[in-house]
């Protein structure tokens, strides 16, 4: 029936205009020419351009991990998705941000294919602490409950904390569009997050062709860290002005379709093969460094709470904590001690009271540890002593012994 309607919706397009085809793709232009009149969304979008020259993420070696939830909302058997597809666009997922897609070869020369070191897990504890598979399924009967701009879905199946997890409804959207989502700050938490539709969602089960190998996902994520499609928001750019804030995306007058091999627009080659583009899902596969650079800092800068967020942490394991890494030494110590902190909380305000044997607390102090912190024991009488270290959510307690 899905297939019928799309065969139906693209048959009247085609008959028309075969540009009009480009809104089967993604969602998040047809919001911003909804959007683009009203003066707090262009303010919004500003900002978001700022967001990625605010602090430039500068360990480009570290991997972000993020966990993620699926919410299934079906009206029948095919649209309740089954495990093993939600696992196929887990894995696409993880090999188009790490430049582990095996087709980059289709990538022209010349343009750049990064790893942006970033990956997803399907969350292994849900936002209460408690075990979970990161997957939710919901049942309706409301027609196209993913529409963009609907209400429904995000009630049907509220959304985890948007803070801490990468949300991703699949469901029913309209029969033209594949998938959108929204950029950090746009919308509020409760939608903030990705929707795909289950024929474009993994590469099994109910996909349909050309959109049938996961790319769709990693567009929309694309979107949700911050990229924009290489000719702009806009949905064409037929004057060559508008960019997408990244400078090794070469300029492009439009959507592009289909599978084209070659085509030229402003003055240059297009990068056909970008991920952020329209083309059929078996011609795209490469994001470039500059795009690299701009999710990362999407991350940094607009969604931070993920990257430390222990969603994808198994129950039962429990995170190692930071804390548990300090060192004393001399221990035993005579005219002082050395606090040696771990590389990771050198820069957090600790909070560090010095206790005797008899629980007695004979100081405190509040400092941001760099490298280490002497403490002075001179004057303390030989014994057993104890440090009550704190941080903003752990504590520790160490011993230590002064052997005038
Ligand atoms: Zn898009
Ligand atoms: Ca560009």
């Amino acid at each position: 029936m899905k297939f019928f309607l799309r065969f139906l919706v693209f048959g009247i397009i085609a008959f028309s205009s075969l540009e009009s085809k480009s809104q089967k793709h993604c969602g998040w232009e047809i919001y911003y020419e909804q959007n683009k009149h009203q003066a707090q969304f262009i303010q919004k979008i500003d900002e978001l351009n700022l967001l990625n020259k605010q602090v430039q993420h500068t360990k480009t070696g570290d991997e972000y991990i993020i966990p993620t939830v699926i919410h299934v909302i079906y009206k029948n058997s095919v649209e309740n998705i089954s495990v093993a597809q939600i696992e196929s666009q887990i894995r696409v997922i993880n090999e188009d941000f790490r430049k582990r897609n095996t087709d980059t070869s289709i990538v022209k020369p010349g343009f750049s294919i990064a790893d942006s070191k970033i990956s997803f897990c399907l969350a292994q504890r849900d936002p209460d602490g408690n075990e979970t598979d990161g997957i939710t399924r919901t049942s309706t009967q409301i027609d196209n409950v993913c529409a963009l701009n609907s209400t429904q879905y995000y009630q049907l199946a509220p959304a985890w904390d948007t803070d801490k997890y990468l949300n991703i409804w699949v469901c029913d959207i309209d029969g033209q569009t594949a998938g959108y989502a929204f950029p950090p700050g746009i919308v509020a938490s409760i939608k903030d997050g990705v929707v795909v539709d289950f024929t474009n969602f993994g590469t099994i089960g109910s996909v349909v062709p050309p959109y049938d190998k996961g790319r769709s996902a990693t567009h929309e994520i694309g979107h949700w860290l911050n990229l924009s499609h290489p000719w702009g928001n806009a949905n064409n750019n037929s004057n060559c002005t508008n960019d997408d804030g990244v400078s090794d995306t070469p300029l492009q007058d439009g959507p592009v379709l289909a599978c084209p091999q070659n085509r030229t627009s402003c003055g240059s080659p297009d990068m056909l093969s970008n991920f952020m583009g329209f083309v059929d899902d078996a011609c795209m596969a490469n994001f470039t460094e500059g795009q690299k650079t701009r999710m990362r800092n999407a991350l940094i800068n607009g969604r931070s709470e993920l990257i430390t967020a222990n969603g994808c942490l198994p129950v039962g394991i429990k995170k190692v904590s930071l804390l548990e890494t300090v060192e004393l030494y001399p221990n035993p110590a005579n005219e002082k001690i050395m606090l040696v902190v771990p590389i990771e909380i050198m820069t957090k305000e600790l909070e560090i009271s010095l206790y005797n044997i008899s629980g007695k607390r004979l100081s405190t102090q509040t400092k941001s540890v760099h490298k280490g912190l002497e403490i002075e024991t001179n004057t303390l009488a030989s014994g057993i002593y104890f440090l009550n270290i704190k941080s903003k959510n752990e504590q520790l307690i160490k011993k230590f012994i002064i052997q005038h």
